[in-house]
């Protein structure tokens, strides 16, 4: 039972809101907690969902595995706790903190997916983050030969602290900017009213824009030095390439 209840993506605002305080809407059958706003991210698009606690007036934890959206609704976020965790009660005031230094991890791996979508120049299949090594799978017949050229340009557009921004906009207005849409390699999905649109640089040092719900460094200086890892073959036409954080720039 969800209802018509829906979740505020507070982390969709800022990505780097660290805790929140937030009332109880629902507890489910399996203790799944629904919040009326929150910062945990939910398992989707490659991105895995955050964990961390629910901190009860009282000085209790609830401690969170994961967040989901429960039956596909993506208009809500399910807190998914640990096993053998205390109830809290419907309509109840918590304080939510996530687990930040992954949640830092994802959000540099997952921004530093979006430049590797842009320097290996095809359609993207699948994906996924994680807080050490990410991955995006091309529909990609040859591997290029110049991958240390890829890489140091990889490192290149990470030194050179882009910034990264997020807009909204309606079907509309992207209908009357097609050139809006050449930029972008991934198009959003229509039929929804507005898109979330994720921008690397500014104005003509657009590095990358496409549609994307999910949570992104402010700047690309932050996620660091990258490596390119084993390119592996899947399927006749299908190359999945591995993304690595790095010690140093000096690769
Ligand atoms: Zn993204």
């Amino acid at each position: 039972m969800t209802g018509q209840k829906m979740t505020e993506f507070s982390f969709r605002d800022d990505s780097y809101l660290k805790s929140l305080q937030a009332h109880v809407t629902e507890v489910n059958e399996r203790g799944g907690v629904i919040l009326d706003r929150t910062i945990f991210y939910a398992t989707s698009g490659g991105q895995p969902g955050d964990c961390g606690l629910l901190r009860r007036e009282n000085g209790e934890q609830i401690e969170i595995a994961t967040a989901l959206h429960p039956d596909g609704d993506k208009g809500l976020i399910v807190h998914v706790p640990n096993d053998e965790q205390p109830r809290p009660e419907i309509g109840e005031m918590l304080v939510c903190e996530i687990d930040w230094d992954r949640r830092h991890k994802l959000m540099r791996m997952h921004t530093a997916l979006h430049i590797l979508s842009v320097l290996f120049p095809y359609p993207v299949t699948g994906g996924s983050i994680g807080a050490e090594k990410g991955r995006l799978d091309f529909n990609m017949p040859e591997v290029p030969e110049n991958i240390p050229d890829i890489q140091r340009q990889m490192n290149e557009t990470v030194q050179a602290a882009h910034m990264v921004s997020d807009e909204w906009i309606t079907e509309e207005e992207l209908q009357a900017k097609p050139e809006m849409v050449k930029t972008m390699k991934v198009k959003p999905p229509m039929g929804q009213g507005r898109v979330r649109l994720v921008r690397i640089g500014q104005g003509d040092k657009t590095v990358d824009l496409q549609p994307c719900g999910g949570t992104h460094v402010a700047n690309t200086s932050e996620i660091g030095p990258l490596r390119i890892g084993k390119i592996e073959k899947k399927g006749r036409e299908n190359r999945r390439v591995n993304l690595h954080f790095a010690e140093s720039f000096e690769i």
